[in-house]
């Protein structure tokens, strides 16, 4: 018999799987970045490890004692690389979370900030654990917990948290109230906060009508049409949910859409608005919508014949186990780090444009970056000055990246990397951070 309790047996299974899996996508990251080096002749092969290692990475252990019954949890948080600026990176509540998995992202975060021109460096964290299963109030001790032990390491000039998985504003409001019991009033230490309480318009938003405008100006780029395109979209979330809602508005289709219980499909086009209504205000999950519509698992999902598919919930969700039945003519990244490098690889052979992350769903860290701005100088922007710095900025880097996919002859993704590397590397250059 175990001494084991069955929790920490069935966390410790969980991890053992997800590591493998996470290794292989820190990997990833790391390919990606590597042949974006391969292209830069002026960055010395040697520094590889250097932009491949975190500088700092932190575990805590947060304990919940509700009706005397303990909860233990893990906390981490990694912080990549600040040549640009503090650190900046989501918090995710996930059972799966891992160390490993946020190295990935915290690295994702740097060559996002950079691509899109903001003084950020990369980083990401959280909780594993199920933010489902646990009470308001329990959610808001373990997120108070978590601050507590993270406070030597956030900061408004260290480090920015942000929403992510599993995490919204509310989220956000107690990691502000937290931090500023010790600090005085910090609405700067953390972004994605409520409207209400010193939080950015278009915040929420900001994500997936970025993952919208990209796709606009991406399918004008080649030789698709957004007008009447047939979109699948992966994740019904934040992201994905304002991914959808933009789509339609700029003259899309989406057809096919899932959350973790399953997806709903019509070939003639979903109603997004009723679905939305439904999500938000009935809470129901999307097996349970009676709308006219064909059930189907997220698997039949990611294999249905589209223009665009948009994955929008987790990473490596298109390995080269599912790779070739792909059937999407271009792949628009809302969700962080969905493709491994073997199936980008085997897609692209295929003609498959891909369209990466760090350029796809860098909207949302973009208005992160003027909520931040707006809360040093303790002003607040209003719409119409987000929505034009925001479409301005993402544009620009879009024509950037477009232009060294031209010129360089490479996929998006390597221009994207190259263009994000560059960068860090004059700053830390200048930093003297190495030679
Ligand atoms: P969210 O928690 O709001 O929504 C996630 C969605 O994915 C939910 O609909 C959930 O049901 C669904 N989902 C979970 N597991 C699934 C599974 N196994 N199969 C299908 N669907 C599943 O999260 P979000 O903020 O929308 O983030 C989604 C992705 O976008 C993540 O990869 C995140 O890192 C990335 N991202 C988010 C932001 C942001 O501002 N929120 C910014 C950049 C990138």
């Amino acid at each position: 018999m175990s001494f084991l309790s069955k929790r920490y047996r069935d966390q410790k299974d969980m991890n053992k799987g997800r590591q493998a899996e996470d290794s292989k996508s820190e990997a990833g990251v790391n390919v990606f970045l590597s042949r974006a080096l391969h292209h830069l002749a002026n960055i010395q092969d040697e520094l590889h490890m250097f932009y491949c290692l975190p500088k700092r990475e932190v575990r805590v252990q947060l304990v919940l004692d509700s009706n005397d019954k303990m909860k233990v949890f893990e906390g981490f948080r990694v912080q990549h690389n600040n040549a640009l600026g503090p650190y900046k990176g989501g918090l995710r509540y996930h059972p799966t979370a891992s160390m490993q998995h946020f190295r990935t992202m915290a690295s994702l975060m740097t060559w996002k900030c950079a691509l899109v021109g903001i003084p950020f460096g990369g980083a990401k964290g959280g909780i594993a654990c199920d933010p489902k299963a646990l009470t308001a109030e329990e959610l808001e001790t373990l997120t108070k917990k978590y601050v507590e032990q993270m406070m030597p390491i956030i900061g408004p000039k260290i480090d920015v948290p942000a929403p992510d998985m599993g995490t919204n504003a509310q989220v956000m409001a107690w990691v502000y109230e937290e931090y500023s019991k010790m600090h005085g009033d910090e609405p700067a230490v953390v972004t994605g906060k409520p409207l209400e309480l010193s939080g950015s318009f278009g915040r929420e938003s900001a994500t997936g009508n970025g993952v919208a405008y990209i796709a606009k100006w991406a399918t004008e780029a080649s030789e698709l049409s957004l007008s009447n395109a047939k979109i699948v979209i992966q994740g019904f979330g934040n992201v994905g949910q304002f991914a959808a809602k933009k789509l339609v508005e700029l003259g899309a289709q989406v057809v096919a859409i899932s959350d973790s219980s399953g997806g709903v499909y019509s070939s003639s086009g979903l109603n997004v608005e009723k679905l939305l209504e439904f999500k938000n205000y009935e809470k129901g999950s999307l097996n349970e919508w009676d709308g006219e519509c064909e059930k189907i698992t997220n698997e039949d999902l990611m294999q249905l014949e589209c223009d665009l598919l948009v994955p929008a919930a987790l990473g490596n969700v298109i390995t080269d186990i599912n790779a070739n039945a792909i059937k999407a003519k271009m792949i628009v990244e809302g969700a962080n780090d969905p493709i491994s490098a073997e199936a980008q690889d085997f897609l692209e052979s295929k003609g498959v444009v891909i369209i990466p992350d760090i350029l796809a769903n860098a909207g949302g860290v973009l208005v992160s970056y003027f909520e931040w701005a707006q809360n040093l100088q303790h002003f607040q922007w209003n719409v119409e000055k987000v929505e034009e710095n925001f479409r301005e900025m993402l544009k620009k880097a879009w024509k950037e990246t477009a232009e060294k996919h031209r010129s360089l002859k490479v996929n998006y993704r390597t221009a994207a990397y190259c263009i994000a590397l560059e960068r860090v590397h004059k700053a830390s250059q200048l930093r003297g951070y190495h030679g």
